[in-house]
């Protein structure tokens, strides 16, 4: 049972691309953890005709269309009412609801209203709690197919979707477990090919994603009665993959979001320092954007200026040889950085991000990450022929990766440039 679903985004700013459908992009990512598989995205206006004609159509195809947005107390919010029209179904207010909305508001003028519209449940429909705002979400089911109401503000959605997802979850009586394998330093279609027929094996569903810095292999099966049996199956085609591939393969066990790398480095009691030419603090910023980095991420420098480097303390004739973008400087950046700070890690980088700049040799696109730690220092050189904003965001992935992987297998102090 609802094992397809769609998801409807509403409201007009989200239709103009204002803001940008994350509610979608997480819904979609916890449906399919939940074992529904999503079938089709689709954004309407504020717009209560357009409500109703999305969701009877949406209704033909799938077993279950989840809403969200709209669900408010001001009269562009017109969720519930498109959904009532599509469904022939009448809105009552709840009166345990309304205590509980009626708590969770302020009085103002106007305050009744809104609290009375927020209160409107639709008839059947089961209240999905919301513990971070007013409106709740509901569930409608209707013989073998339901409908889901989601608020639109993305941290109410998160929290109602986690009760819906419970209900999902035991509808379909199974799970979808997804694999990753990803590889540093190889081109999307050279990946693929390697690959060959693995990405088209029907027991499987599998796609090859890039992002900036990294390609991945994604996997993905049904964890129905037997689970054994299909964790088994990701396995030896993740181990077929490792064969096929002449670059090393990394799975979820190496910790690369910045999440996972605070998390790990917390647990170890080890800190990091960086000192970041070409990403301008940005992976910094991504780093401490992270509860807890606190205690992890002691230091971290902008050296955008070669004069910045030498205050660090890199050699100005090393500057004038070797160029402010090259193997030894990323090395002295993350050296000393971690010796200043008295850190475990240090991380630098250095590269040109265009679009002008770069040389014969390393060209606009190629950058230096190091890792300094306590075994010693790794360096790779890149290069990737896409924008400014691409080359920055690889090095960072690059770098993470870079420390990541010393944290789960050792020191690795090969220097690989991929020249
Ligand atoms: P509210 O009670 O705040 O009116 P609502 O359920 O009516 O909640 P909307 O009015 O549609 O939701 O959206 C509220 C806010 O949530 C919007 O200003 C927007 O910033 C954000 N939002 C809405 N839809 C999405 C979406 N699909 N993805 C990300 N953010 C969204
Ligand atoms: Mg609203």
């Amino acid at each position: 049972m609802w094992e397809t679903s769609a998801i409807v985004a509403v409201g007009d700013e989200v239709l103009t691309g204002e803001v940008l459908n994350t509610n979608g992009a997480f819904i979609g990512q916890a449906l399919l953890a939940a074992g529904s598989r999503v079938t089709r995205q689709i954004l309407v206006p504020d717009d209560e005709q357009a409500i109703r004609d999305t969701l009877l159509q949406a209704w033909e195809s799938v077993d279950l269309v989840v809403m969200v947005g709209g669900l408010g107390p001001t009269p562009d919010d017109r969720t519930r009412n498109g959904v009532a029209a599509a469904l022939g179904v009448e809105m009552a207010v709840d009166a345990e609801l309304e205590a509980r909305v009626r708590a969770r508001h302020s009085s103002h003028p106007g305050s009744e209203d809104s609290i009375r519209r927020q209160s409107l449940v639709l008839d059947t429909a089961m209240v999905l709690p919301n513990n971070v705002g007013t409106a709740p979400g509901q569930l409608l089911i209707r013989q073998e197919k339901a409908v889901a109401l989601l608020p639109g503000p993305p941290w109410e959605c998160r929290d109602v979707a986690d009760s819906l997802m419970k209900e999902v979850e035991r509808r379909t009586g199974r799970r979808i477990v997804r694999a990753t394998w990803r590889c540093y330093g190889m081109a999307e279609s050279e990946f693929a090919h390697h690959l060959g027929d693995l990405l088209t094996s029907p027991a499987l569903r599998a796609g090859v994603y890039v992002r900036p810095g990294v390609v991945e292999l994604r996997l993905e099966a049904a964890l129905g009665d037997d689970a054994e049996k299909t964790r088994e199956l990701l396995a030896r085609a993740g181990a077929l993959a490792r064969a096929r591939v002449p670059l090393p393969l990394y799975d979820d066990a190496v910790p690369i979001t910045p999440k996972r790398l605070i998390e790990a480095l917390a647990l170890r009691g080890e800190t990091l320092s960086l000192a970041e030419s070409l990403t301008g603090g940005m992976l910094a910023a991504e780093l401490t954007a992270i509860a807890g980095a606190s205690s992890v991420v002691l230091d971290g420098q902008v050296v955008y200026t070669d004069e910045a480097k030498v205050r660090l303390g890199i050699d100005p004739r090393l500057l004038q040889t070797a160029g402010a973008v090259s193997e030894p400087v990323a090395r002295s950046l993350a050296e000393l950085s971690r010796l200043r700070a008295g850190a475990t890690w240090g991380l630098g980088l250095t590269g040109y991000a265009g679009p002008s700049g770069g040389t014969k040799s390393d060209p606009v696109g190629t950058y230096y990450c190091a890792v300094a730690g306590p075994s010693g220092t790794v360096v790779h050189r890149r290069r990737t022929r896409s924008g400014r904003e691409v080359v920055r965001l690889a090095a960072a992935e690059t770098a993470r990766f870079l420390l990541a992987r010393e944290l789960v297998t050792g020191p690795n102090l090969d220097s690989e440039d991929d020249r």
